[in-house]
């Protein structure tokens, strides 16, 4: 087994491999817990990790402080009991995905672009997630060689742009990414490829020759949208990753989430702008949270986060501020604060 402890970096001149790493990510709330110096909160978990498990890379683990219960990489993945409470407004379904169905695992909101459900499966479980509750196991645009989700690409030429999103596109082989660009060729209309993922943050192994030989080989304008939300994940594995990727062509971006007790001071978020940026990635979106059920606890106020957004205004250049947003089921666009 390939472990990592607190503290410790996962250094190897070739790259573990990351389904190894995957397998060994931590499930368990108390060996987390444990590994962090922290046992005295077990008493503060929710049974049965409040419906949505516990999964964190042993990686991203060393990334967090030992013994700071505050930690805004633990609080990302920690369950909490409030996760069980009942809030008016916050439901299974915040940003009307199934209203948006197309086809199997084929989401159309915005014109010109279709969104693929590659995957289920993400190699972090993020509290806030804003598909926690959706249902997976029926939307999977890979199953059965992306067929259906291809035959829907075909017919309609007013999409341009394919996003790969999830859970984790790049949860899956890159084999099954090659099924994908396979059953693209001759389709002229669709000049970009943009993939959303958390893995090259959390599991940054993920991006290896393969994928990177992949990802080059393509004949279209690349973007990789990155997911972080706090300058401490990042590392030299993570900057690794990212120049990868922009050595393959891609051009990588961040999207963040704002959240309470995370990143919802001006500091922090204008520490994780100028870290993203050395690792050569600009920051996109910071969302207002998705009103997802478990997840109000992590709720910042649009006065909050607008006065927030003018703080980096204030001392950032401007393409380090991110926009800040919301998504509202049904919209054209995400709708700007
Ligand atoms: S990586 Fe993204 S899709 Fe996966 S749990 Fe986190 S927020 Fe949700």
């Amino acid at each position: 087994m390939i472990t990592a402890s607190p503290g410790a970096r996962i250094t190897s001149p070739a790259l573990a491999d990351w389904r190894q790493l995957w397998r060994d990510s931590v499930t368990d709330s108390r060996e987390l817990l444990s590994l962090l110096e922290l046992n005295h909160l077990a008493d503060r978990l929710p049974a049965d990790d409040a419906g949505f498990s516990l999964r964190v890379p042993r990686g991203f683990v060393a990334r967090m402080r030992p013994g700071n219960a505050h930690d805004p990489l633990l609080r990302q993945v920690l369950p909490q009991l409030a996760e069980m409470e009942q809030v008016p407004g916050f439901t299974t379904d915040a940003v009307g995905d199934l209203a948006a169905r197309e086809a199997q695992g084929v989401l159309h909101k915005y014109q010109g672009r279709a969104l693929l459900i590659a995957s289920g499966s993400c190699a972090i479980n993020c509290r806030y997630c804003f598909r926690r509750h959706f249902p997976y196991g029926d939307e999977m645009a890979a199953a059965g060689q992306w067929r259906q989700a291809l035959e829907h690409v075909r017919q309609d030429t007013s999409i341009n742009e394919l996003i790969l999103s999830g859970g984790d596109p790049l949860a899956l082989s890159t084999s099954k990414l090659e099924e994908l660009s396979h059953g693209l060729a001759g389709l002229t209309h669709i000049i970009r490829l943009r993939i959303h993922t958390r893995l090259p943050i959390v599991l940054p192994e993920r991006i290896d020759t393969p994928f990177t030989d992949w990802l080059k080989s393509l004949p279209l304008q690349k973007v990789v949208v990155l997911h972080a939300n706090h300058a401490n994940e990042f590392d030299d594995s993570v900057d690794a990753a990212c120049a990868r990727m922009r050595d393959a062509g891609a051009t990588l971006l961040n999207q963040s989430v704002l959240l309470r007790g995370i990143n919802d001071d001006a500091d922090t978020l204008a520490a994780l702008s100028e870290r993203m940026f050395a690792a050569g990635v600009l920051p996109y979106y910071l969302h207002q949270l998705d009103r997802v059920q478990g997840a109000a606890h992590f709720e910042v106020s649009d006065a909050q986060a607008q006065s927030l957004i003018e703080d980096m205004r204030g001392r950032l250049p401007g393409y380090l501020v991110p926009k800040l947003v919301r998504e509202v089921g049904g919209d054209p666009s995400k709708r700007p604060l």
